[in-house]
């Protein structure tokens, strides 16, 4: 049984302030939160410390970055490293988001060596594959996921990845108010699933959680979430108000019991 996961990608959104507030706000709502849920936050670099620092020992939500460069130091002008994460207790990096992708160029060989660097670091990516409008309407949706999938992974062993996380965006749904049906997010991830046997093995594959990203939030979260293989969710819009992203915790709570 795979644990569920709801992360919240802040974007460009949320100065020291706001994370300060959203933080005491959550700490409230969360008081009695199962811990049957993995949650995490993902804030913009400059806000982790204000999360982390208003992040009292018994909030059960943890940290993650937006992104994470794949050398320790350097001349990386606006890069983060893995060190730098762990000084403010990010768990946590996701990699490889459509908008890293479509506005800074990353390609699937860069998001990789990030994969790699996490891992040998201790940071856990949620690597982000999916297609674009475009591929979907041409119908080239699988190969397009399943290349992405195989390089992102590339040079990976089974024990070094089943402890990833894998979200699956559509790009025609991330921000737009288009959700994939629960049944187009399903088959996707069942074929990602039958992909990671592939490369890993059935243990491996059953290990990795899933989740779905694009437009997520609780009027549609519960369809989704069911799905066998919908572990979680990468959200954007919805987890910017702490009132929405414990009702999405709630939601993937509920699902599990
Ligand atoms: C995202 O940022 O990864 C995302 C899915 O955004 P939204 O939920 O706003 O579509």
């Amino acid at each position: 049984m795979r644990k569920p996961f709801i992360a919240g990608n802040w974007k460009m959104n949320m100065g020291l302030k706001e994370t300060a507030s959203f933080f005491k706000e959550l700490t409230a709502l969360q008081a009695n939160a199962s811990g049957k849920v993995d949650a995490v936050i993902c804030p913009p670099t400059v806000s982790l410390n204000a999360a982390c620092s208003n992040s009292p020992a018994s909030l059960r939500v943890k940290l993650g970055a937006q992104n994470v460069h794949y050398e320790d130091n350097g001349a990386y002008t606006g890069e983060v490293s893995t060190t730098m994460l762990k000084e403010v207790e990010c768990e946590f990096a996701i990699v490889g988001h459509s908008e890293r992708r479509q506005f800074f160029g990353e390609t699937d060989a860069v998001i990789n060596r990030k994969v790699i660097k996490c891992l040998a670091d201790g940071i856990i990516p949620i690597v982000c594959v999916g297609e674009l409008l475009d591929e979907r309407k041409e119908g080239v949706h699988f190969d397009v996921v399943k290349l992405q999938v195989s390089d992102v992974l590339k040079d990976l062993t089974a024990q070094q990845v089943s402890g990833l996380v894998i979200a699956y965006e559509p790009v025609w749904a991330i921000g737009t108010g288009e959700t994939a049906s629960p049944e187009q997010a399903q088959e996707m991830h069942a074929f990602i699933r039958k992909e990671l046997v592939g490369l890993f093995g059935d243990k491996t594959a059953g290990q990795i959680r899933l989740l779905y990203g694009g437009s997520m939030k609780p009027s549609n979260a519960e369809e989704l979430l069911k799905k066998e293989d919908v572990d979680g969710g990468l959200i954007g819009g919805a987890s910017l108000s702490p009132d929405s992203f414990t009702e999405l915790i709630t939601i993937a709570e509920t699902i599990s019991a």
